[in-house]
């Protein structure tokens, strides 16, 4: 069985995510969308509430969500992970991907690192982007599932 992760930090799912997670799902066996705690990011959410927004929008059995605070590389070998798929954006994704890539392949080299190129529309989407427009009152609907537009308005909405 060839599995692959997906990890970011997912603070929250938007739509640029899932297409990904989606079509990750397409290539592997199974999918283990890995909700990373980074500690030099303010988060918005929590990783348990992050992981509840995940679930809330997945409904492929193939598609598991986890979370994970070690190196990644340690628990893609502690799950025979083969693959970890991450998203393009820009050329502006690439400098620090690639890096992310090699080290990841240094330190065990059975993994492959598979990118994905976002799709056009999504190419501006990101979880910061969503957040601040939430915050100054404009509509996500277009960004993120609809399964989780009320959540996000109920932490991000700005109060004027
Ligand atoms: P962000 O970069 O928005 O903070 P994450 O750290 O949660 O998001 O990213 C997790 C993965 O999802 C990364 O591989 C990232 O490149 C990818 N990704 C994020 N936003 C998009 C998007 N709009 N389209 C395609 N892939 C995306």
């Amino acid at each position: 069985m060839k599995i692959a992760i997906c990890p970011g930090s997912f603070d929250p799912v938007t739509l640029g995510h899932l297409d990904i997670i989606e079509r990750a799902a397409e290539l592997f066996d199974k999918v283990i969308v890995l909700v990373m705690t980074n500690s030099t990011k303010n988060s918005a959410f929590t990783v348990d509430e992050r992981m509840a927004l995940l679930k809330k929008c997945i409904f492929d059995p193939k598609i598991e969500v986890d979370t994970y605070s070690g190196l990644l590389v340690n628990y893609a070998m502690e799950k025979n992970a083969v693959a970890i798929v991450k998203g393009l954006r820009a050329v502006s994704d690439f400098d620090y991907e690639f890096q992310q890539a090699l080290i990841n392949k240094s330190l065990y080299p059975r993994i492959e690192t598979v990118f994905l190129t976002a799709k056009g529309e999504n190419m501006f989407l990101s979880s910061s982007m969503v957040k601040e427009v939430c915050s100054l009152n404009g509509d996500i609907s277009p960004y993120v599932p609809q399964e989780i537009v009320k959540d996000i308005n109920l932490r991000c909405k700005g109060e004027n």
